[in-house]
């Protein structure tokens, strides 16, 4: 029979360590706190708010210190009978249209026995159904869109709310948007009037380096793990694997995470360095197959493709050798196969995603160039992954390797 008992060693409160923990104060982002609370300031005079905008890698701590400074302007903005501020936040991940983004926030004002249809407005009536709800909070409204790169060109939004009060539209509130984008290129690719608006405050948030990742660290472990519960040098490590990598605060921690978790798995007290170095296959390996996995259907094909050829020599292998068997799998799979060129941009997105590698070569004297893939990962990862495929007829021994590895 399965008794479970509460842990007494590693995790104290391994809450902490997930995603989602809002930390109570900030680590190693001083002159971007001060950046963000001078662009903040006219909300506590009761001003029309700035426009912000914020970018950033992911994991570099915008939504954990957006969170922090803008509970801690509410909070403080109490103390002014004249101001009366209200937040609210989108996460615009799944939303890919400034269509989209008006409609989830009419949804996110409007009590949840009033929403309205994802679908079937003209964009006019929504924004103005927007401007109503806004006007009728009054004071001071932010919005904050995070992940607001997910909308990609249709940026129209971004400049209709900003001017929402100055073209006539809103009366009783002062709109303010704070814009976050994991994007570099998503701000450049903004178009010229919706820079002019919502970039007037933009504060960059560069990746961290390992002493402020180890900081960020020792912090959070402080609460979420029991006193000794690392050998000394682990936290340096997650902190010195992830700074090296990406910079991302997320990264370092969900390495200490895992690594805890393989050493209670392991019934240990303590997490030591061989956890860590564990945890990061671990991981990287799962980043590896959901990156397979999120691949359109010819980026599925090109991956047997690759894979059919892999099992029977050891490549690496040219373009004109994978495309016949990606046409194969795909007339058996009775789905109409891409030029060769379209197939050659699926195989450099499994490049960039890493799980192959590239080579570009050059054809010797007739001066040609040509680029030649293998595969960066296992293959029984990989077999592992497309057997789960639907649709696709696969080959005898890409059907014989996934039967062999369960
Ligand atoms: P982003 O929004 O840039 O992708 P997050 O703000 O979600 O990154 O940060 C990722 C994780 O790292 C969160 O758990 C967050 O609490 C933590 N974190 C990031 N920066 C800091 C920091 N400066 N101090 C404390 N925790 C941080
Ligand atoms: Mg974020």
């Amino acid at each position: 029979m399965a008794t479970f008992t509460r842990d007494e060693h590693i995790f104290r409160d391994e809450d902490m360590l997930r995603d989602d923990y809002q930390p109570d104060s900030i680590t190693a982002r001083e002159s971007e706190l001060s950046s963000y609370q001078t662009a903040l300031q006219p909300v506590i005079n009761g001003a029309q708010p700035r426009n912000i905008f914020l970018y950033g890698k992911t994991g570099v701590g915008k939504t954990a210190v957006s969170r922090y400074i803008l509970e801690q302007l509410q909070y403080d903005s109490n103390q002014y009978d004249d101001v009366s501020l209200s937040v609210f936040w989108l996460n615009c991940t799944n939303l890919s249209s400034s269509y989209q983004v008006a409609v989830n926030l009419v949804n996110t004002l409007r009590p949840d026995d009033d929403q309205i249809s994802t679908t079937g407005y003209p964009q006019q009536r929504v924004f103005d159904l927007l401007y109503s709800e806004l006007d009728a909070i009054g004071g001071t409204v932010l919005i904050v869109l995070d992940e607001i790169d997910h909308i990609g060109n249709d940026d129209e939004i971004l400049y209709e709310i900003p001017r929402a009060r100055s073209n006539g539209y809103l009366t009783e509130t002062k709109p303010g948007v704070i814009g976050i984008s994991n994007d570099f290129g998503f701000r450049d690719d903004l178009s010229p009037k919706v820079k002019d608006t919502l970039c007037e405050e933009e504060i960059h948030f560069s990746p961290y380096n390992a002493p402020e990742l180890e900081a960020i660290l020792e912090r959070r472990a402080e609460g979420a793990l029991y006193e000794d519960a690392t050998e000394s040098g682990v936290l340096s490590l997650c902190a010195a694997i992830a700074a090296q990598d990406s910079g991302s605060a997320r990264q370092a921690l969900d390495l200490l995470y895992q690594a805890g978790e393989l050493a209670r798995a392991a019934k240990r007290e303590q997490i030591n360095e061989d956890d860590v170095h564990a945890a990061r296959n671990k991981l990287e390996r799962s980043q590896v197959e959901h990156g397979m996995r999120e691949l359109t259907r010819h980026g599925h094909l090109s991956l047997v493709a690759v894979l059919h050829l892999a099992l029977e020599s050891a490549g690496p292998f040219r373009v004109r050798d994978i495309y016949p068997r990606y046409r194969t799998i795909a007339e058996q799979s009775d789905i109409d196969p891409l030029v060769r060129r379209r197939m050659h941009d699926h195989l450099a997105d499994l490049a960039m995603l890493g799980i192959l590698d590239r080579h570009s070569r050059n054809e010797g004297r007739s001066g040609g160039q040509y680029y030649e893939y293998e595969f960066a990962v296992d293959l029984d990862l990989v077999a592992n992954v497309v057997s789960d495929f639907e649709g696709l007829i696969l080959p005898r021994r890409v059907v014989e390797l996934t039967q062999s590895i369960e």
